[in-house]
Order: C-alpha cells, then sequence, then structure tokens
C-alpha cells in the first residue's frame, strides 16, 4: 500500500507518455480522442524540428503544420506535451538547442517531462550508461559487447547537452518495469540520481511499447491491483504502434482503458503526477544501494521478456532487440 494519498480523494493514479514514433497528424487521433472522452488527459510527446536525413523511424514533426496544429489543439484540451529528442535521428547539440527553443516557443514554455528516442546518439544517458558497475557490464554482456554508444551526457562530445536539459527539463524517463504499479515497484520516483547529474530528476514507466504488451500491462487482474495499492501507473507507449487502425481503436485496449477509467483514478498527465509526488515526498536523492536494485530489477526483467521473445523467433541471445 503506497502511503501516497492522490487528489480528490482519488485511490490510484494512472497516465501515459507516449513516445511520438510514427505518429502522424492522422494515425492517433482516434486513440486521443477516446482519452479525452474518458476523462483521461496524458503526455504525447513530439520532435520538435525535422532532420534533414532519412530516419529509421518515420514520424510527423512540429514542422508539419497539420501536425502542429492538432498538438495544440491536445495542449488546449489539457494534455501535457512531452519531449522525444530534437527530431528522429540523433543531431549535434546546435539542433537540440533550436529544437528546445523552437519547443518553448510553440508550446509556451521549454518541455517539462522528457525520454529518449532509442534511435538517436544525442540521447541522455542511455545505452549502457542507464547502469552502474557490475550491471553495467552485464548489460554489455547481454548486448554480446556491441551496444551502441549515446553522447547527450558526455561533456564537450558534439552531441552533448546536458547542461540544457538540467536548465529546461524537470524529469527524463529511464527504466521501463513489467509491473502496472510504476509507483510500487520504484518508489524513490521522481529522484535525482547524483551520479547523472545533468537529469535533475527520473521517473519510470510500465511496459506498454505495442498494443499487446499494452494491455498485458494493464490487464483487469492488474487494474484491480493498481487500485488495491493505491499506486500510479505511468506507461510507456508508441501509440503510433497499432493501437488504432482507419481510425478505430483497437478493441481490446478500448475495453481496457474503460474499465479503467470507470474506476475513477486521478487521470493527470506525467508531469503533472510527479510533481504530485515530489510535493508530498519531497526530492529524493537516490542511493547507490537503492539504484543498484532498481538496475537489478531491470536486468531480470529484460533477461525474461528477452528470452521469452527468442523463443518464439528463434534468434541468438546476443542479437540486437530493443531494451526499453
Ligand atoms: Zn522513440
Amino acid at each position: 500500500m503506497s502511503n501516497i494519498t492522490w487528489p480528490e480523494g482519488k485511490r490510484f493514479a494512472f497516465t501515459v507518455f507516449d513516445d511520438t514514433d510514427r505518429a502522424t497528424a492522422d494515425n492517433v487521433r482516434g486513440v486521443y480522442a477516446m482519452l479525452k472522452d474518458l476523462g483521461m488527459r496524458t503526455t504525447k510527446s513530439v520532435w520538435p524540428i525535422r532532420g534533414p536525413r532519412q530516419p529509421t523511424i518515420p514520424g510527423d514533426t512540429c514542422e508539419d503544420p497539420a501536425y502542429r496544429a492538432w498538438t495544440l489543439e491536445l495542449q488546449r484540451d489539457g494534455f501535457e506535451i512531452g519531449y522525444h529528442n530534437a527530431t528522429f535521428h540523433g543531431v549535434d547539440r546546435e539542433e537540440t538547442e533550436r529544437a528546445l527553443d523552437r519547443f518553448a516557443e510553440i508550446y509556451g514554455h521549454p518541455p517539462v517531462a522528457a525520454a529518449n528516442h532509442a534511435d538517436n546518439d544525442d540521447a541522455i544517458y542511455w545505452g549502457a550508461a542507464r547502469l552502474g558497475g557490475i550491471n553495467r557490464l552485464a548489460y554489455r554482456a547481454m548486448n554480446g559487447f556491441r551496444s551502441r554508444e549515446f553522447y547527450g551526457h558526455v561533456e564537450g562530445d558534439r552531441r552533448f547537452w546536458g547542461d540544457l536539459c538540467r536548465e529546461r527539463v524537470r524529469y527524463v524517463r529511464n527504466f521501463v518495469f513489467e509491473d502496472i504499479d510504476t509507483l510500487g515497484v520504484c518508489p524513490q520516483m521522481p529522484y535525482h540520481d547524483p551520479s547523472r547529474p545533468w537529469v535533475n530528476l527520473w521517473f519510470a514507466s510500465a511496459e506498454g511499447a505495442t498494443c499487446d504488451a499494452y494491455c498485458d500491462t494493464i490487464s483487469e487482474a492488474a487494474q484491480d491491483q493498481l487500485e488495491e495499492r493505491g499506486g500510479a501507473c505511468i506507461m510507456y507507449t508508441h501509440f503510433a504502434k497499432g493501437f488504432e487502425e482507419d481510425g478505430q481503436v483497437e478493441p481490446r485496449f478500448r475495453q481496457l482503458m474503460e474499465r479503467l477509467a470507470a474506476k475513477g483514478g486521478w487521470f493527470v498527465p506525467t508531469s503533472t503526477l510527479l510533481d504530485h509526488l515530489l510535493a508530498q515526498k519531497g526530492r529524493h536523492i537516490i542511493t547507490p544501494a537503492e539504484r543498484a536494485e532498481l538496475e537489478r530489477t531491470w536486468l531480470r526483467q529484460r533477461i525474461t521478456t528477452r528470452s521469452r521473445a527468442l523463443i518464439r523467433q528463434k534468434v541468438p541471445f546476443a542479437s540486437h532487440l530493443p531494451l526499453p
């Protein structure tokens, strides 16, 4: 049972941070219309500028007028707009600065919450840098010692933007866990990590990268558990990956979200939820032991998820699979 109390006598909190991969002005409209109807206000991330190169994972940016207008409409409706790096591929510091300036111009303030786009080498404290000590070594081994490097936090590198992150962004996502109760598995959040000083405060999330994974995490039993524990869930997802087809919201996803909405939780954007935790608990400085425990839980869950995926796909253990 969490000892956090939620506003308005609500029994639990639930939100979503939607990574913008593949999202366009059209392909997630149905999902957001549904969330709005259900009284849920969540976080939709954006890429403020369009990169000059071809992306591996495409999607609209705030340079597309129709898309920009739609995200502003979401903001007016009470949704939060978050940051998913400058654009759909890695960029140098100047471009990140331009993207952060542009974000503030469009939305009236710098981004409060951010999550790395895993494809960008300007990602901050990403890849092996998410972990420390022996856990970092274990991560490298899991990736066959071929893991990519990321440079957003590396002072002196042309992609460094740590100082801008510290000046402008309050919350950054790191670990994603299988549990629906994100606060239960990471009671320290939002926390500051002295070994990663360029990020003010970190938050964790619950696994939901695809529609199937999302629905597994918020199953009926899991929802009941979240309510019972009085916990808080921050879903990690990509709403443009299979949650809507031809304007129709995927039926199982809709059914589960309707069931959850009927429980009457506190359905506010990621930053509102984290601000509330911050106000109740203060700014937590994570200890090395607490962090090592989070890392171990995360690695353990990754290994299990990966083994399941490998059994299905029959590919070598060390081959590159995404680690949310
Ligand atoms: Zn992404």
